[in-house]
C-alpha cells in the first residue's frame, strides 16, 4: 500500500452520512489520547493528517481518510472521564451502528498505552471486539517512552493478556520516532492482500 497517498475526507457525527463502503477498511480505535491521532500521521508519514491534540474529549466523529485504495476509519476516542450520559449514549450509537453496517471490515488496529495496564474501558473495548468476532491487532503506543530491556517482556505480557480476546498480533510502535511503523504497515498490507 503506498501509504504516502493519503487524504483527509471528513468528519461523520452520524453514521449514516458516512461514505459508501466500496474498499477496504482499517479502522482504529482506542481511548483518547492513547497516541491514535499520531500512529496515523506517521504511518502515512504525514505531521497534519489527523489532528494530535493534548486536550482529549472533543465531539466524537468517526474520521475517514483515504490512503491509497483503502479507507483508514478514525473511530472516536473512548474513556475521557468528563462527557455526558448524552455524549457517551452518541459514541455508543456511532460505534455501534459502524461495526453493524455491511462495511469492508477489513482490520481494526486497537490501540492500547504500552506503558499501563489497560483501562476498564479498553478491556470492554476489547470483550466488544471479541464477541463481535471484529477482526483486530493491538499497536502498543508509546514505546519510546519504554527502555530497551522493557520491550520484550511488555510484548509478552500485552500478548498474553489480548490473546484470550481474541487479538491476532500484538506490535509495539511509537508515533513518536516510528518504532514499530515498518511492521504494522506490512500487517495492514497483508489483511488488505486478504
Ligand atoms: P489521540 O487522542 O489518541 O489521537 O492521541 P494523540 O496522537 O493526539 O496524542 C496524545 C498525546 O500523546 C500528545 O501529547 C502526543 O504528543 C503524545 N504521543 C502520541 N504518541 C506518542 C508516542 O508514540 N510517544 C510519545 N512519547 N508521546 C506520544
Amino acid at each position: 500500500m503506498n501509504y504516502n497517498k493519503a487524504d483527509f475526507i471528513a468528519s461523520y457525527g452520524i453514521s449514516s452520512q458516512l461514505p459508501e463502503s466500496d474498499r477496504p477498511e482499517l479502522s482504529f480505535s482506542g481511548r483518547s489520547n492513547v497516541g491514535k491521532s499520531s500512529l496515523i500521521n506517521k504511518l502515512c508519514s504525514r505531521k497534519n493528517l489527523a489532528r494530535v491534540s493534548s486536550t482529549p474529549g472533543k465531539t466524537a466523529t468517526i474520521n475517514f481518510y483515504s490512503v491509497d485504495d483503502c479507507y483508514f476509519v478514525d473511530l472516536p476516542g473512548y474513556g475521557y472521564a468528563k462527557v455526558s450520559n448524552a455524549d457517551r449514549e452518541r459514541w455508543d450509537d456511532l460505534i455501534n451502528s459502524y461495526f453493524e453496517a455491511p462495511r469492508h471490515h477489513t482490520l481494526l488496529v486497537q490501540l492500547l498505552d504500552c506503558r499501563h495496564a489497560p483501562s476498564a474501558d479498553d478491556e470492554q473495548m476489547l470483550r466488544y471486539l471479541h464477541y463481535h468476532q471484529i477482526p483486530y491487532v493491538v499497536a502498543l503506543t508509546k514505546a519510546d517512552k519504554l527502555k530497551k530491556s522493557q520491550l520484550a517482556k511488555t510484548l509478552e505480557d500485552f500478548e498474553n493478556l489480548c490473546r484470550p480476546y481474541g487479538c491476532q498480533k500484538v506490535v509495539l510502535t511509537s508515533g513518536e520516532n516510528g518504532y514499530g511503523i515498518p511492521e504494522l504497515q506490512a500487517v495492514l498490507n497483508a489483511a488488505v492482500a486478504g
